[in-house]
């Protein structure tokens, strides 16, 4: 296993260094980012700055060279074939409400059923909906069993002749369960429908190929792979791009204008309206080949073992209930959790005063909250720049939240 004790990646991170005494424990929501990355985008600015696309001079030929050479960065990233099916846009909300717009508009019927999970993120729920209801489709949803597991009978119940699109996180970012996306495709694809992945928690954790997972569309956000804010990545099948109306309308995503009408560009710019946000852009290549550095391989193994010491230490509490699997090794970075009695907000609240820094809430999740039977949850989630200090720190906060709320426990 890998030696949690010891921490070589810390080093990397200016905020973690320069914050000896923080343990962050909330990187589902945004990883802390490596100087590699912060130099990146700071060397765009100083040395490569100017509006891509637009220019015949040579500082804007760069940063438009930059953009590609990052558009195949990406694309090697999760094994697609063509970097021109790399769209970038804000985050994967952005990615996925492009796709849920665009696509969605252009095939689902009234009578179409789109098929997602009860635990998607609301940026994979919420467009869904209102793709629906413009089309006159239904949302129908697959349910885990008790461990969170959405199984082949569940899927075989749901996934049939009606299915027009399955879209389904590849990692539940409150239970940190990896779906069964591969089998979802193979199912929906049966039936001449099409697959939508959500890699948000999947693209910072796991291998990722497109080509293997067999899906027809794949977002991620930098930002929660050390990348930076703002940049969002649609990978889409290439005969699909090519068929789907624009999304955002504008400068650069036009080929030709007349007072009355517009041709679109071809992909990738017919996606990506306005200036490009080129130094992110940049910089999330930089992010990427921090992570493909490191190799996914031991980033896994290492949030293997830093899962399954969190689970054993929140094991010895026995007020706090872990929801989701009971195996660590379904656990991708994330571990959702309820401390008996005491408001998940009071308990991150608390955790804060200790310099341990957790998120409380629904998780923008809240159909699965609810079907989980709670209000509100506690979620530690990990990267590789944390250790078992971080975790020590975060059990022994717990104990002292727990004789603040309970100070008879004490006696
Ligand atoms: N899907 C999942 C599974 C997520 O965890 C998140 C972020 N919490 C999102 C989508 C949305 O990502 P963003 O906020 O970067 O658009």
């Amino acid at each position: 296993a890998a030696d949690i004790a010891h921490n070589p990646f810390k080093a990397d991170f200016p905020l973690l260094e320069s914050n000896p005494d923080l343990a962050f424990l909330d990187s589902a929501a945004t990883a802390q980012r490596p100087a590699c990355v912060l130099d990146a985008q700071r060397r765009f600015y100083e040395a490569k700055n100017a509006n891509a696309l637009r220019g015949l001079y040579r500082l804007s030929v760069d940063a438009t060279e930059a953009i590609e050479a990052a558009r195949s960065r990406v694309a090697r990233f999760i094994g697609a074939a063509h970097a021109r099916d790399i769209v970038f846009c804000r985050n994967t909300s952005e990615a996925l409400n492009l796709v849920a717009a665009s696509f969605g508009g252009l095939v689902l019927k009234p009578g179409d059923e789109v098929c997602l999970t009860i635990m998607e993120h609301h940026s994979n729920l919420v467009p869904w909906q209102q793709a629906c209801r413009r089309a006159g489709a239904t949302l129908v949803f697959l349910y885990p069993d008790e461990n969170g597991v959405v199984t082949q009978a569940e899927m075989d119940a749901k996934i049939g002749p009606k299915t027009k699109i399955v879209a389904a996180a590849q990692v539940s970012n409150v239970l940190g369960i990896e779906n069964p996306v591969r089998e979802m495709g193979e199912r929906v694809h049966a039936h001449g429908g099409y697959l939508v992945v959500d890699g948000a928690q999947s693209a910072p954790h796991l291998p990722i190929d497109v080509e293997a997972i067999g899906c027809d569309f794949f977002a991620f956000s930098a930002h929660k792979a050390f990348g930076p804010f703002g940049i969002g990545v649609l990978w889409g099948r290439d005969e699909l791009l090519d068929a789907m109306p624009p999304f955002l309308t504008g400068g650069e995503m036009i080929e030709y204008v007349t007072e009355q009408d517009a041709t679109w560009a071809p992909v990738p710019e017919k996606f990506e309206a306005g200036t490009q946000d080129a130094a992110g852009i940049v910089a999330t290549a930089a992010a990427l080949d921090y992570l493909d550095g490191i190799g996914l391989d031991v980033v896994h193994a290492r949030e293997q073992a830093l899962v399954a010491y969190l689970m054993a230490r929140l094991a010895e509490l026995p007020y706090v209930r872990v929801l989701g699997h009971p195996s660590p090794a379904h656990h991708h970075g994330v571990v959702s959790f309820v401390v008996d009695g005491i408001h998940p907000h009071d308990v991150a609240s608390l955790l804060d005063l200790e310099n341990v820094a957790i998120r409380a809430g629904n998780h923008c999740a809240q159909p699965l909250i609810t079907w989980l039977g709670e209000e509100s949850t506690c979620r530690a989630s990990l990267a590789l720049y944390n250790d078992q200090s971080d975790i020590d720190r975060l059990i022994a906060a717990l104990k002292t939240t727990w004789t603040t709320f309970n100070p008879e426990s004490q006696k």
